[in-house]
């Protein structure tokens, strides 16, 4: 059990943080004419760039597709991040706008923190360190350094702070502790994978204050947890949309949908990009923290890997968890047709060298978690396949 009470978060900028939906309304209106010179009633028409379609509008035109407000030279850093897209860095402080998110897990000034992700190319390094320089958080700049360096970093310099993936924070623990060297850390913001409760639970078990965060290389902070553990507030100065997966509108509260950002940093704007990321918007409730923001349910998978069928939602990653517990089965892909105005599902499976298997066992087991009713064929799946290959035509 830990030693002492978990650290309290904090409001860093009430005056947004409790914008009432009115005020949100007419702050993001003002930011986006500002930036834009369109309203958010105009903002619905405009096109939506995917990560490949600005890496295509870079390619034609370096280094950054136009987009940049001013020139090269006001820049601090450019970044390649994965995709590939290349990322500037403006000159605000707090350029990926972090700080309320660090804020509200518990972050202050004069916190020693290590921060975990990577300074090499892109952009992630930087994101947090900005963030936690803003709010006066002394930086350990880790990076992707070795883990016994970073374990004995973090010991002599004593971290008070993380910032990072969740499984790296558990494996510095669980090494330190294997060492015999004493860490520090009382708060953690967690990014960059999924944080699964019983991870949080055990990281809190030494002590250790973890809350979450959602950001993307192009777009920075777009959402982050509160206290009440229970979904993440929308960053209040960008535009998150949820939009349908099949028609593109806005989608309601708990309804899945593809994840568009919209920024309005002085030095490159960025309208309703993109992220690939599904997520869903809670149902609006007053947040016992006082936040007013929407939140966010969480990153609920990536688009192509959730659709539509039947009317129910299947995503890859339920499919892949009913399969893994079929050692038999090698790779798998999901076909989805189309006949007569009704859609049909089968799981095209390839099994392991002499292996068998009970294709009634699997598909019942599949249908329990995916909710859809789908045939097993047994059959060669290419490696690196998507997990679900969508062959209707819509017409
Ligand atoms: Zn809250």
């Amino acid at each position: 059990m830990a030693a002492h009470p978990l650290r309290e978060g904090r409001l860093l900028n009430p005056e947004l943080e409790l914008l009432d939906a009115a005020g949100r309304r007419a702050y993001l209106d003002a930011r986006l004419r500002a930036t834009a010179r369109i309203g958010l009633e105009e903002l619905g028409q405009k096109p939506i760039p995917r990560k490949d379609t600005l890496s295509k509008m870079q390619a034609e035109d370096p280094p950054l597709a136009g987009l940049l407000a001013g020139p090269v030279s006001r820049l601090r850093r450019m970044f390649a991040s994965p995709g590939p897209t290349y990322v500037p860095q403006g000159s605000a402080i707090d350029y990926w706008r972090f700080g309320m998110a660090f804020a509200a897990c518990g972050m202050r000034a004069g916190d020693v923190v290590m921060n975990t992700l990577s300074y090499h190319l892109t952009p992630g390094g930087f994101m947090l360190d900005s963030g936690l320089r803003s709010l006066g958080c002394v930086v350990i700049p880790a990076g992707t350094a070795e883990t016994i360096a970073q374990v004995k970093a973090a010991s002599v310099l004593k971290a008070t702070g993380y910032a990072g993936t969740p499984s790296f924070l558990r494996t510095l623990l669980l090494r330190a502790r294997e060492l015999n060297l004493p860490l520090h850390f009382e708060v953690a913001f967690a990014t960059a994978e999924m944080l699964p409760e019983s991870l949080r639970v055990e990281l809190e078990g030494f002590g250790i204050r973890v809350l979450q965060g959602y950001a993307t290389a192009d777009l920075g902070v777009l959402a982050y947890e509160c206290s009440e553990k229970n979904g993440m507030h929308l960053q209040p100065e960008c535009i998150v949309e949820i939009l349908d997966l099949e028609s593109g509108k806005p989608a309601e509260p708990g309804q899945p949908g593809q994840v568009v950002g919209t920024t309005f940093d002085a030095d490159y704007p960025l309208l309703r990009f993109a992220t690939g990321d599904v997520s869903a918007l809670l149902p609006e409730a007053p947040c016992p923290c006082g936040r007013t923001a929407p939140k966010l349910k969480g990153i609920l998978g990536r688009v192509g890997d959730a659709i539509k069928v039947k009317g129910m939602f299947v995503r890859g990653s339920q499919m892949e968890e009913v399969m893994r517990t079929f050692p038999a089965v090698l790779r798998f892909q999901a076909v989805v047709t189309r006949a007569e105005h009704q859609d049909h599902l089968e799981y095209l499976v390839e099994l392991g060298p002499g292996a068998s298997l009970d294709t009634e066992a699997l598909a019942e087991a599949l249908r329990e978690v995916v909710k859809v009713r789908g045939g097993v064929r047994i059959g060669a799946v290419a490696a690196g396949a998507p997990r679900i290959d969508d062959r209707r035509v819509w017409k």
